[in-house]
């Protein structure tokens, strides 16, 4: 990076415990204006690439005003999919978008709440780092989100840390944050820049594009004393060259800073959207970076024409509990788009109440499937029905994924009516069930807090050879992402070999079975792990890959 001050500046924290030695990390701030979902994540993902495909290394964060310590006590009514990092965060969903998006892996450390720093400072003032002093929210609240704010910046590794602010500006939970960027600004100063997400409504009546919101909450940033650099203008028509001069005049911004964003096919295009609106020069030209090469957008381009010009199309259900909710399973539906692009193909996704499936819908909603995954999940509610299209999958000889939950209830399914195990269950649904073919994990047993104590994250898995597995990663050691407690019960495990379905994949340290597949049939895959949270535009995933081609075939040999 070559920026024209170049010398190292040293920012102490007001009475704080902290002494940080900043680099010449650039901080980015996007806030949101007017309504809540307007694509803050997709607009600094988009952001993050562009500056990524020009060289610079960059990391997205986000901090949410909530309570929680973090999203995985939440269900998906109340806040979508949780993303796992590889280090075990239980995360916000826009973490899934910024690894997509960049292929640049998060951590724990890229996504804050409200409820992690109120502990942070709670636990420092009962041990005694603050002894003598009111501990207020300015300036140990608002310090430690500073802190949180550039701890990755201080690890040297970005040039650019991108923030994005949870919420919309004029929540009460927001203050805090959006003082601790006023703070950051004014002590930074070209170091740190805000970009407003607002809308722009279409008034359908009158045939007008409306600026007013757009005004009123530049005006609510404003008395917080934070002035916006950029203004994105999220609208369903484009903006013509009076309505930017005018958001331009009342919100305190040069026109070439007010970028729209209208609405697209797909959130992949906001990327070169981004970059026709030269949303990367203003920023870079703002913070003073001079010399950038433009981005080199070669592969995201050859991404967005294969996902634009499928050759054919499959049909593949997606049974879970929460299918009426667009973000339960998003990391999922995002890993067809990425495996559906690098086939050439396009993926539709039939989403199926798990329900709704019983032995005499079961037909009628699967029949037309080239492919059937089973989603994730917890609890009871809706499990008869993923045991059901297991079956129907397994019989039928459709391509199958079951990932996490789904794997278990393939187990289930297997033992029920396979192997004769009559009310097989998992104990996580029936501790009395004759049959525990799903059981607890051992370290699990002691757990009695809810909140972050899974088994989370990155653990190794090796594959065995010879197994239809091997030729999706072509690979003895692989590693893979978890959120589960209970686990494939080893006691039945020559059982259910001797019958065909195997442990294909084994986490040899605890000997836990992380991969089966079932050999009388020509894709049976089930997974205890998450491949969809590594699945990015750069790499999809293997697993998705390969499944969506199974497909392919299936429905091929269903056509001759
Ligand atoms: N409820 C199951 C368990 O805890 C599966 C979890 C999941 O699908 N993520 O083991």
């Amino acid at each position: 990076m070559n920026f024209p001050d170049s010398k190292q500046i040293v920012f102490i924290l007001s009475g704080s415990p902290y002494n940080i030695a900043m680099s010449e990390t650039k901080y980015i701030f996007t806030t949101g204006g007017v309504a809540s979902s307007l694509g803050k994540g997709i607009i600094s993902s988009s952001l993050a690439k562009l500056l990524i495909a020009s060289g610079y290394r960059v990391a997205i964060q986000k901090l949410d005003p909530y309570i929680n310590i973090d999203p995985g006590t939440l269900n998906p009514y109340e806040h979508g999919e949780c993303f796992v990092t590889d280090d075990g965060a239980e995360t916000d969903l826009d973490l899934g978008h910024y690894e997509r998006f960049t292929n640049v892996r998060t951590s724990q450390a890229n996504n804050v709440t409200t409820g992690r720093i109120y502990q942070a400072v709670i636990d420092k003032e009962r041990r005694g780092d603050y002894l003598g002093e009111t501990v207020q929210v300015i300036p140990h609240i608002t310090d430690e989100i500073k802190y949180r704010i550039q701890l990755l910046g201080a690890s040297g590794n970005y040039d650019f840390v991108i923030t994005e602010i949870g919420g919309t500006v004029g929540d009460i939970e927001s203050l805090p944050y959006i003082e601790a960027v006023r703070q950051m600004k004014w002590e930074m100063g070209s170091r740190c820049l805000v970009i407003h997400l607002t809308l722009v409504p279409y008034l359908a009546s009158s045939g007008e594009l409306k600026t007013k919101p757009t005004q009123h909450s530049v005006k609510m940033l404003l008395e917080s004393g934070v002035q916006p650099d950029i203004i994105v203008c999220r609208t369903e028509k484009h903006l013509n060259q009076a309505i930017r001069n005018k958001i331009a005049l009342f919100c305190n911004v040069n026109p070439l800073a007010v970028i729209e964003s209208v609405d697209v096919e797909t959130i992949y295009d906001v990327p070169m959207l981004m970059l026709d609106e030269k949303l990367d020069q203003v920023v870079l030209e703002k913070m003073q970076v001079v010399n950038s090469k433009p981005p080199d957008l070669k592969s995201w381009e050859d991404f967005l024409f294969k996902l634009k010009h499928p050759v054919g199309e499959v049909k593949i259900g997606l049974v879970g509990k929460y299918v009426e909710l667009r973000d339960a399973y998003k990391s999922i539906t995002e890993s067809f788009i990425h495996a559906g692009a690098e086939n050439q193909y396009k993926v539709q996704l039939k989403m199926i109440h798990s329900e709704s499936v019983t032995d005499s819908t079961s037909d009628e909603l699967l029949k037309d499937l080239d492919g059937i995954l089973v989603a994730p999940g917890f609890g009871e509610r809706g499990i008869e029905g993923k045991i059901i299209a297991i079956r129907y999958a397994r019989e039928n000889k459709i391509p199958f994924l079951g990932i996490c939950l789904g794997m278990q209830c393939a187990v289930i399914e297997f033992g029920r009516n396979v192997l004769g195990y009559k009310n097989a269950h998992s104990t996580e649904m029936n501790a009395a069930t004759p049959f525990p073919v799903i059981d607890i994990m051992e370290e699990q047993k002691k757990v009695n807090q809810k909140g972050g104590t899974m088994r989370l994250g990155s653990y190794p898995c090796t594959i065995k050879p010879g197994s239809k597995i091997w030729d999706v990663y072509k690979t003895a050691e692989i590693v893979e992402r978890h959120r589960h407690r209970y686990e494939f019960n080893n006691a039945y495990l020559a059982e259910y070999e001797k019958a065909g379905m195997m442990a294909v994949g084994i986490n040899e340290q605890n000997n836990l079975v992380e991969i089966i597949e079932f050999m009388d049939h020509p894709w049976f895959v089930a997974v205890q792990f998450h491949p969809e949270y590594k699945s990015t535009v750069a790499s999809p995933h293997p697993l998705f890959v390969h499944f969506v081609k199974a497909t392919m075939l299936y429905k091929k040999s269903q056509s001759e």
